[in-house]
This record gives C-alpha cells, sequence and structure tokens, in this order.
C-alpha cells in the first residue's frame, strides 16, 4: 500500500474526536499498527513510509510557518497532553525541528506556584498565547486544571467551599470555562489544536524501564511517575470525561496512537500542517503604488 501524504491526511479524521461524542479511549488504539489501513504489513514497511511523510511535514512546516508569519493574521496554539512518558517532549522536538525558532514558542507547565493559585486557573496560561504569525506550543496546559486536579483534587488552589471541587456542577464549570475561552481564541483569529498521545499501560512501563537502563537517561525519570502510575485508571476516566465535554468543531481534539514514536510524530505533524493549508494564507500583496515606492527605494540605493 502507497501510504503518501495525503492518504495519511484522510485517516487523519478517524482521530478527531467529535462535538459532542461520549468518548470511550479503549476504542482508540495506542498501537496503530494494528489499524486496519495498515493490516498485514510489515511494522517496517509502515514505520519506513510514515518516517518519509514526517520528513516532507518538517519541510512543509518551515514553509507554512513562513506564511503565517508573512500573512501575520492567525496564531496557532498546539495543546499537547499525555501521560507521563507519552512522547509529548520528543513529538515537539521532531515536528518542529525545520521551524524557524523565532516563528516558535514552546511553554512547558509545571506544578502552579502561589502567584499561579492566586489568580483564576486561566491564568498563568494567557499570559503566554501565541501572538499572530506565531505556533505557540503548550507542553502540558490548563487541561492539567481538569485532569491531574480531578485526579487529586487536594493539588488545586484553595477555592471557597462553596465554588470548590466538591460544589455541585464544579467540573462542569471548567470544562464550559475552557471551550468559551478557546471559542474567544478561535474568534479572535488563534487557531487552536489538541493532541492526546494515547499510550498504553504496557508502553507506559517499557518506557520507565528504559529510563532506568540507561545512565543517561537517569535524569528523566521521577519517582512521583511511578506514584500516578497507580492512579492509572482514574486518568484515563478523567481524560474520557475532558475529550468527550472539549472537543469542538471550532478546537478539536485529536486521539493519538503514541505507543509507536513514529506514528505520533506523523500524525501531529500532518494535522498541523494540513490545518495551516485550510487557513488557505497568502503573502501580503502590493499595491502599483507601493511596488513603485519600493521600486524607488531599490534605485536609491543601487546609485548610493
Ligand atoms: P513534567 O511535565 O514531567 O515535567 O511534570 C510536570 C508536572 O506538573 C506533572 O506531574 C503535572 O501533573 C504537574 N502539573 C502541571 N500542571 C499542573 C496543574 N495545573 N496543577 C497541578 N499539577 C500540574
Ligand atoms: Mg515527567
Amino acid at each position: 500500500m502507497d501510504v503518501n501524504g495525503p492518504k495519511v491526511r484522510k485517516y487523519l479524521k478517524k482521530f478527531i474526536v467529535g462535538p459532542e461524542k461520549k468518548i470511550r479511549l479503549k476504542n482508540y488504539d495506542t498501537d496503530w499498527v494494528q489499524h486496519e489501513s495498515f493490516r498485514n504489513q510489515p511494522e517496517g514497511e509502515i514505520k519506513n513510509l510514515l518516517m518519509g511523510v514526517l520528513e516532507k511535514d518538517q519541510n512543509d512546516l518551515f514553509a507554512a510557518q513562513e506564511l503565517l508569519a508573512a500573512s501575520h493574521q492567525y496564531g496557532i496554539l498546539i495543546v499537547l497532553q499525555g501521560m507521563d512518558t507519552a512522547g509529548k517532549d520528543g513529538t515537539i522536538r521532531h515536528v518542529m525541528s525545520g521551524v524557524n525558532p523565532q516563528g516558535c514558542d514552546v511553554h512547558s507547565f509545571k506544578v502552579p506556584g502561589p502567584e499561579d493559585h492566586a489568580h483564576d486557573f486561566l491564568w498563568r496560561y494567557e499570559k503566554v498565547l501565541p501572538e499572530r504569525g506565531m505556533i505557540g506550543i503548550f507542553n502540558r496546559s490548563y487541561y492539567e486544571d481538569v485532569l491531574v486536579v480531578h485526579v487529586h483534587p487536594e493539588r488545586m488552589e484553595e477555592l471557597p467551599k462553596v465554588i470548590g471541587p466538591d460544589s455541585e456542577g464544579f467540573w462542569d464549570g471548567r470544562y464550559k470555562d475552557i471551550n468559551a475561552f478557546e471559542k474567544h481564541l478561535v474568534r479572535n483569529g488563534t487557531l487552536v489544536l489538541k493532541f492526546f498521545l494515547h499510550i498504553s499501560k504496557d508502553e507506559q512501563k517499557k518506557r520507565l524501564l528504559d529510563r532506568l537502563a540507561h545512565k543517561e537517561k537517569y535524569w528523566k525519570f521521577s519517582v512521583a511517575d511511578i506514584a500516578e502510575r497507580q492512579y492509572w485508571d482514574d486518568y484515563q476516566v478523567a481524560y474520557e470525561e475532558m475529550l468527550s465535554a472539549t472537543s469542538t468543531k471550532y478546537a478539536p481534539w485529536f486521539v493519538v496512537p503514541a505507543d509507536h514514536k513514529w506514528m505520533a510524530r506523523t500524525v501531529v505533524a500532518e494535522a498541523i500542517t494540513s490545518a495551516i493549508d485550510g487557513l488557505n494564507l497568502s503573502y501580503p500583496t502590493f499595491s502599483d503604488d507601493q511596488i513603485k515606492h519600493l521600486m524607488d527605494a531599490k534605485k536609491d540605493l543601487e546609485e548610493e
């Protein structure tokens, strides 16, 4: 089977979570090699094909980002979520490897500090949104505020009891706030693309063990990840609820099969390039008058 870019693009819609859909993560493959589209293909072949697509996308993304900057109409917000070891950092490194560093901003969100907790939960993310012409990447995001703190409400800022996590409709309220926030961004010219890197529990175990098998990877290992792994099922439920509530037409979620890093990276790269293509951007045009001014400037420089 010939898996070229356009074909992978066609498959992309399989990963988009439809608005209002009740998501069951069990129905989403973490190992896309099992997918019907690739059935009977040796894994090595699929890998080679997709690596080729990724390489093409890296070049396309370079051009797309330049056009994004030149046209200066839209900004792009890319949200990456996933369990520990899902491959968020690697995806950023590979997908964005060809992009002009000046056109791209990456923000990794860690445990919030006192200043963050002194504000509303969207505050720290709002401060660093991408401006027009830029691609902004959130490595973790405001979605942590309905994921990790949904699993561990005690890690949340202290809110008055009547509006806190035990109050009625609290989580529903947060999803609504997020949807409204994203609607606001989209209405103001920010394209919002959200990726959940979906790995299996077995794959996480392999990756954690791999970090402990190589001295140069020790730094990536955190004992806290083992503690968090005990809550795997609770996280899956929190993810399902969040994905069902916040995948909208204007800001869709992609559930990305992430047990194979090359698969995840290619799907993300394809989704981003095809979304930028969909904006139908063009380089700014110049009137005859403006061109005359430019040519006058050229003449002045040449005759200097
Ligand atoms: P890492 O991305 O592996 O460096 O870890 C960052 C840690 O910060 C993870 O354990 C996240 O769950 C945690 N974190 C990120 N955002 C939040 C948040 N809004 N509230 C609580 N914990 C968070
Ligand atoms: Mg980590």
